[in-house]
């Protein structure tokens, strides 16, 4: 097999390869072609077993390193380079080394061969209290979006629905190889959702930011929800659940729309508390009156944030994010499909920031990353080709396969502050890691290890999962997840959330 690879590799290298960097060896060269009561019964149930990892369920020696072994390796990190075939070790949580014939006696090993081996996907921005709410809303637009997941049903949501749609949407992201996400999280109808919903992430093991948003009401008015407390139960999530940044959850805040001055005061109980900012752009009142320009009039807008969707934002409001040093975060797929605007993948590189990728609603979005990467990848080249048939002289470039993975890994790393742990496979960072199987009828036999994750690859390639240096995910099953209580526990979910929000729970 490892003939073949080079083989392979070799050829695709001579059609012209645009992903290398000229750091890289001949031999790394070689290989980059290729409102409910508080009712913590469910939650109650769930804590300790029912997800504890030990070695026997994960297979995973406690203590021992993992050796992932012959993999064909994308670190995505131009210094470490790519390899036709290489290894990862990894020590406790950490990566601490990425190089071809790693010896390491005492390492449990991972067969790598017939995989990819790269650093999990990184989601921006996720409204993850709505996965049991999947495919709801297949033809809805973004106001049926509104008025029927927010406004209908949201509002009805005990502190249970959210601990199981977070649950339910982090299980998800761990099975398709997104091993980080934010939880834009608009569900703080109590204390007790917030609690839920953090409950959700810790019990599944991804690694998430947790952005604490709003509540929802029946009225559109989030400030009429009456037992929430945005944003100053803000500092008692801090001091319950984040006073470390050296975990796997961290803190966010998800800002709401609304007049400029109310939402500085809301990003000030966010700085207060040393938590950064991410907020849409590009619905609402955003992206056509001006809205960030007269933000900055009032304070200069700041690093710490980052900015959803963008599709309708002027051009100073992407110089003031540019040079304020922000962030974007690009949702191509619902925003083509719900009717936010253009997906603004070639103005966020005119203005020269790389754009991090999200999967926004899972209502009517699928979870995985392989549809957001086809998606930008196809939707920037169909611009550039319009602008080509109608006569541009000076057109932009092609969006390339290799960029677009850097969107879905490091980009997202960036903008989810946590580029110094994750994002590439890196010596020193943590080991978030996935094994994406080149042996599947969709991509063999493999001729360009980027292209076939990019292009070919889909959810069921993922076969091997770790966070933090934990086996998450191995020979295509999660594990230590009790399905049979997970789907118990989803449809109780659902059936609850429909009920109580008046919403019709047939199927079809
Ligand atoms: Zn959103």
């Amino acid at each position: 097999m490892t003939q073949l690879r080079n083989s392979q590799a070799s050829t695709t290298h001579d059609l012209g390869c645009m992903c290398c960097s000229p750091q890289m060896s001949r031999r790394q060269f070689l290989c980059t072609t290729a409102a409910g009561a508080a009712a913590p019964a469910i939650a109650a149930s769930f804590a300790g077993t029912a997800f504890a990892q030990s070695a026997a369920t994960t297979g995973q020696a406690p203590g021992r390193p993992i050796l992932i072994k012959g993999g064909c390796v994308l670190s995505i990190d131009r210094a470490v380079g790519d390899f036709e075939q290489a290894d990862v070790l990894v020590e406790g949580s950490k990566i601490a080394a990425v190089r071809p014939n790693i010896s390491a006696p005492n390492a449990e090993v991972i067969d790598a061969s017939n995989t990819v081996v790269m650093p999990g996907f990184v989601d921006t921005h996720r409204h993850m209290w709505q996965g049991i709410l999947r495919n709801i809303l297949p033809d809805g637009s973004l106001q049926d979006y509104i008025r029927v997941v927010q406004r209908t049903i949201g509002q009805a949501y005990t502190p249970d629905d959210a601990y199981a749609g977070n649950l339910s949407s982090a299980l998800g992201c761990i099975d398709v190889g997104v091993t980080t996400v934010l939880d834009w999280s608009h569900i703080h109808n109590s204390p007790e959702h917030s609690d839920g919903a953090i409950k959700g992430l810790q019990e599944s093991g991804v690694r998430a930011v947790f952005a604490y948003g709003t509540p929802q009401h029946a009225s559109g008015n989030w400030t009429q929800a009456p037992r929430h407390k945005y944003p100053d139960d803000i500092a008692r999530l801090r001091r319950q659940y984040f006073s470390s940044d050296d975990q796997l959850l961290t803190l966010f805040l998800a800002s709401p729309g609304g007049a400029p001055e109310a939402i500085l005061k809301t990003w000030k109980a966010a700085r207060d508390v040393g938590a950064r900012i991410t907020i849409h752009v590009g619905v609402g009142e955003f992206g056509r009156n001006a809205l960030l320009e007269k933000i900055h009039a009032i304070e200069p807008l700041r690093a710490d944030t980052t900015y959803i969707h963008c599709c309708t934002l002027n051009d100073t409001e992407w110089k003031l994010i540019k040079d304020s040093g922000g962030t974007v975060s690009i949702a191509s797929y619902v925003e083509t499909l719900m009717g936010h605007g253009n997906p603004p993948t070639q103005k966020a590189l005119d203005t020269g920031i790389r754009p991090s990728l999200s999967v926004d609603v899972e209502t009517s979005v699928p979870n995985d990353f392989f549809t957001q990467m086809r998606t930008i990848l196809s939707l920037q080249k169909n611009e550039v080709w319009a602008r080509r048939l109608a006569g541009d002289k000076n057109p932009p470039k092609f969006l390339t396969t290799r960029e677009v993975l850097e969107f879905a890994t490091v980009e997202g790393a960036r903008a989810n502050a946590l580029e110094r742990k994750v994002g590439t496979l890196t010596p020193g960072k943590d080991a978030d890691i996935i094994l994406l199987r080149t042996d599947r009828l969709n991509v063999m036999p493999m001729n360009n290890a980027v292209g076939a994750v990019v292009t070919s690859m889909g959810p069921q390639n993922v076969d091997t999962v770790l966070i933090a240096g934990k086996v998450k995910k191995r020979n295509g099953q999660l594990v230590g997840v009790d399905m049979p209580r997970i789907t118990r526990l989803l449809n109780e979910a659902r059936e609850r959330a429909l009920t109580n929000g008046n919403y019709p729970r047939t199927r079809i």
